[in-house]
């Protein structure tokens, strides 16, 4: 195994396990620390989900810590730490204690840190993330509620959660290629830092970084720096065998939608499913809450519908009608409500003959795909940026396609069902 990665949550695993599929490692997903009787022999690279980012920081570097080890007994040559693009923590962490922590773990004296990923808007220059060309501190993640960004100054915002010295390798090193890189690694060094910022503004950038640290022990950062990787472990590879993607076969079966999130993306696509004719389903958190809907019914309701269509079941809700449900239910409680239920559905579908399940929302897929038992996955093809089509590895054999809120064109549902055909 080439790499081994530890991501601090779900979707954001898939995220990188897909575009390390994309640029040709052969790579598999496992829901927490892999089981020890996983067969991870035949993969270029693994991807750990985590669910550390919120948590307090010894708990992020305890589960961190413990994937390192199962990553590194193994075979993993190479540790990844992956988070989100717009460096979600707080003073006290949890990028900076984990970093800190997988670098003692690896025996290593120097990593980066960089959460660029210019498809998506997330870009570094001199130090500071802007989002969209806005910089962070001025972009809706100053608001976020559980990790508000409030300055865009990555080199500060890192210092104030780790005790390593932190530098910059600025845009005019990165812009130089891989020699400059490789010589501004080095004088960083020398300055006595151990972890760096650095700059990125293309994918060009993000390829170059990925062949200038391709011998580190430890890399830091989101999807987008893992790009340049497959292509620089191919040219240091001895051998001559290929490394090809993930084939990716679908098992036969019915296809269900399962949308419980209410971001706009989500409801768009919703929207465009019921308008093609998809039968539906729309579970209200009251029902839920009063016993008037249960997931028995909402399986009922499904069992009467044709087999050759796919189903959709969803929550999806304005955000009008969410602030009403929340008010009389409390925001946690509906939540809960609402995943719960989805998860029972989720539960019954195999034994029911749903074997291809698309599931909208990032703490809905974590509820459901706990729910299935799904503890492994391997990756397929590209749906739409950052969500692959994914394929159980134990267990009930399932194709799942797990959607961030966000992400996606309205069109996504329709779209994931025809790639399976
Ligand atoms: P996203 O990725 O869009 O943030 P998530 O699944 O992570 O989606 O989060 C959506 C949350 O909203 C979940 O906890 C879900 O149970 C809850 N939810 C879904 N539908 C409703 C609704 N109609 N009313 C209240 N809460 C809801």
């Amino acid at each position: 195994m080439k790499l081994g990665c530890i991501a601090d949550d779900l979707t954001g695993a898939t995220d990188l396990a897909l575009m390390l599929a994309r640029e040709g490692l052969r790579t598999i997903q496992t829901i927490g620390v892999p089981r020890a009787d996983l067969d991870l022999s035949g993969a270029d690279a693994v991807v750990i989900a985590l669910k550390s980012r919120t948590n307090p920081a010894q708990e992020a570097i305890e589960q961190s810590l413990a994937g390192a080890k199962a990553l590194k007994a193994a075979g993993a040559q190479h540790l990844f730490f992956k988070y989100c693009s717009t460096f979600d923590s707080t003073d006290e962490g949890n990028i900076g204690p984990v970093a800190e922590a997988l670098l003692a773990f690896t025996e290593s004296d120097f990593t980066l840190a960089c959460p660029a990923f210019p498809a998506n808007g997330r870009t570094v220059y001199k130090g500071h993330l802007f989002v969209n060309g806005v910089p962070l501190h001025e972009s809706s993640m100053k608001d976020h509620p559980l990790t508000p960004m409030r300055d865009s100054n990555l080199v500060r915002v890192l210092q104030r959660q780790t005790k390593l010295s932190v530098g910059l390798v600025s845009y005019e090193d990165v812009e130089a290629g891989l020699d400059a890189i490789r010589t501004a690694f080095e004088r960083e060094k020398a300055a006595g830092h151990q972890i760096v910022i650095v700059d990125a503004l293309s994918d060009a950038h993000l390829r170059a970084i990925g062949l200038a640290s391709a011998d580190l022990l430890l890399m830091t950062g989101g999807s987008g720096v893992a790009m340049g990787l497959p292509a620089a472990y191919r040219q240091t590879e001895r051998s001559t065998a290929p490394i090809s993607s993930t084939d990716f076969d679908a098992p036969a079966g019915r296809s269900i939608i399962l949308a419980g999130s209410c971001s706009s993306a989500t409801r768009g696509q919703v929207k465009a499913a019921l308008e093609a004719g998809i039968p539906a389903l729309r579970l209200d958190a009251r029902d839920l809450a009063s016993g008037t809907m249960t997931a028995q019914m909402a399986l009922d309701w499904l069992k009467a519908q044709p087999a050759n269509v796919p189903a959709l079941i969803y929550s999806t809700a304005t955000p009008e009608e969410v602030q009403t449900v929340q008010s009389r239910l409390g925001r946690m409680n509906a939540g809960e409500i609402v995943e719960n239920t989805l998860a029972e559905i989720a539960k019954a579908l195999p034994a029911l003959g749903f074997t291809r399940l698309i599931i909208a929302g990032g703490e809905t897929s974590g509820a459901v795909v706990n729910a299935l038992d799904v503890d492994a996955l391997a990756i397929g093809p590209e749906i739409d940026p950052g969500v692959p089509w994914t394929r159980s590895l134990a267990g009930s054999d399932l194709a799942l396609a797990l959607k961030s809120g966000n992400f996606g064109t309205p069109d996504f549902f329709l779209k994931a069902g025809n790639m399976l055909r």
